[in-house]
């Protein structure tokens, strides 16, 4: 097993390279934090293992969580507020988000978002106003569940999925712009080498990392502080298991290199984790069938509305009712989807009744008719007092019936995209803890001198609970402030 253990400062005889501030991980939180503190004036020095930059950020949907009045928010016609925008994090990513980061990025967001467009990316003011994972449009601005019940109740609803200017997934484009930003500010980068041990001195600080570079040892010095900006542990099977056992036997939502590097070679000194249990987990149902119709458990059930934020129903039905799941819709329902939002998906069973349905579903007789009959009967009057569906999705379902199984994936056959077959995939949320300045604390709240980290290496503003765009959009703003701080370290 490779060994993450700390090395002693004195037993470096001399640092093959030094710098003031050793980001290690290129995605999008070392990006943040390498161009800030280049800026601010240190010698910035960015490990990334791949032979390039980018990590899971670049492969990403690019989907930005930004809010409290952008540009194109106002273009849309939407006035938003850092306060609504707060209430509806801090219920969505909840139970337990955390309310003193989560506070800083809501009243920080209008100058996060124009600090990306001072990068250069663009964004489209105009909206893509339909359910869907990923708008296949450029349209700069999407609802992540904000109009959903209970949230709608919570706090005004104002759409905050920022999307870059480009079709569907625009991570890409995201990091095609921050590593440049981060190398024209004068920060450099070694590829093709993997920090595996941080290096500490006499007094406990962290003072740089050993590193390895085409099987060769490098040692690293860092005068001012380490920022690990590792990613996440999706790709560890044993701290999945350790940690998040909820995603084994699920599809990875990673570029596969995200497992785990940077939290263990600082839980190795001694620093804190939080929340390693939470993750984001995502089911190949399509949003655009399941609010014409619904979503069922393997007894035939509904258990939520099923307008919300996709990731929410996932996460309902993963983690919370017995499965396999289905999504059910009728023949009125499935043609009503536009083309461009089916993403390819077929029935997978046809029925004339739903008695027919549910035995090919291998239900108990009676259960999907009791539901669909109970729900037929509330929209009817145009409500769904079970659960709270928006009246715009209310409509009563008729004969021929059709049931989806999300086992299947997306496209006609696509395994891959329907997560390791179960239909579902993931990542990890929990992290390394730290202060909102990317320190990295012990087990006794105290600061590890020298040491940062931002990103999905740490634990950011989500509780229990994710919305699309929160990791990029944490990862940036508190790499950000990582690099500053670390910049800043005598
Ligand atoms: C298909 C897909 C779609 C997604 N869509 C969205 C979305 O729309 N919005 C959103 O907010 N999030 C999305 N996510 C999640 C999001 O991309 C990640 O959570 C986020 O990019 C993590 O950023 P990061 O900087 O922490 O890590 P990464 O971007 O993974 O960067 C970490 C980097 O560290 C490097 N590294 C790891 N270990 C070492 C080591 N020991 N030494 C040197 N380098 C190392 C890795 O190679 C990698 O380049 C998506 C992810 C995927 C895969």
């Amino acid at each position: 097993m490779r060994s993450v253990e700390p090395v002693a400062a004195s037993t470096v005889a001399a640092f093959d390279h030094e710098c003031d501030v050793l980001v290690v991980g290129f995605g999008c939180a070392g990006a943040a934090a390498a161009f800030e503190a280049a800026s601010a004036g240190a010698r910035v020095l960015v490990l990334e293992r791949a032979g390039g930059p980018g990590g899971s950020s670049a492969m990403s949907g690019g989907e930005l969580y930004l809010g409290g009045g952008t540009a194109v928010q106002k273009a849309c016609g939407f006035d938003d507020t850092p306060d609504d925008m707060f209430t509806y994090l801090k219920a969505a990513l909840g139970p337990h988000a955390d309310e003193e980061k989560l506070r800083l990025y809501c009243d920080g967001s209008v100058e996060h978002f124009e600090w990306f467009r001072d990068r250069g990316l663009t964004f489209n003011e105009s909206m893509y106003d339909a359910p869907s994972w990923m708008p296949p449009t450029q349209d700069g601005l999407m609802w992540l569940g904000e109009n959903a019940w209970p949230y709608d109740t919570v706090a005004r609803p104002a759409p905050r999925g920022h999307r870059p200017a480009t079709e569907s997934f625009g991570g890409w484009m995201i990091m095609d712009k921050l590593v440049a930003a981060a190398k024209a500010a004068g920060a450099a980068c070694h590829t093709d080498t993997r920090a595996a041990n941080l290096v500490v001195d006499d007094a406990g600080r962290v003072v740089g990392v050993v590193a390895r570079q085409y099987g060769e040892t490098v040692t690293y010095r860092a005068h001012r502080g380490v920022i690990l900006t590792t990613g996440g542990f999706v790709d560890n099977e044993e701290m999945l298991a350790q940690h998040a056992p909820a995603l084994l036997g699920h599809g990875k939502v990673s570029d596969g290199l995200d497992d785990g590097d940077g939290i263990q070679m600082a839980a190795a000194i001694g620093a804190a984790t939080r929340r390693m249990a939470v993750v984001q987990i995502a089911m190949s149902a399509l949003p655009a069938m399941l609010v014409r119709g619904m979503l069922v458990n393997a007894l035939g059930q509904r258990f939520i509305n099923e307008d919300v934020y996709p990731g929410l129903f996932s996460v309902a039905a993963l983690q919370h009712q017995p499965g396999p799941y289905w999504a059910i819709v009728d023949e009125e329902g499935y043609e009503d989807i536009p083309a461009r939002d089916l993403w390819g998906v077929r029935p997978t069973f046809v029925a004339e009744t739903l008695a027919e349905l549910e035995q090919e579903l291998g239900m108990p007789a009676g259960a999907l008719e009791t539901t669909v009959v109970t729900y037929n009967r509330h929209a009817e009057r145009g409500e769904d007092p079970y659960f709270h569906k928006a009246a715009k999705w209310l409509r009563p379902l008729r004969a021929p019936f059709a049931a989806v199984d999300p086992r299947l994936g997306f496209n006609p056959g696509d395994r891959e995209s329907a997560g390791a077959g179960s239909g579902a995939s993931g990542f990890t949320l929990g992290g390394l803890h730290t202060t909102v300045d990317g320190v990295v604390l012990n087990n006794s709240g105290q600061p590890i001198p020298g040491l940062y980290a931002a990103g999905r290496a740490a634990s950011g503003i989500h509780g229990e609970g994710y919305i699309s765009g929160t990791s990029l959009g944490d990862g940036t703003f508190f790499g950000r402030r990582a690099g500053l701080a670390a910049a800043a370290d005598a």
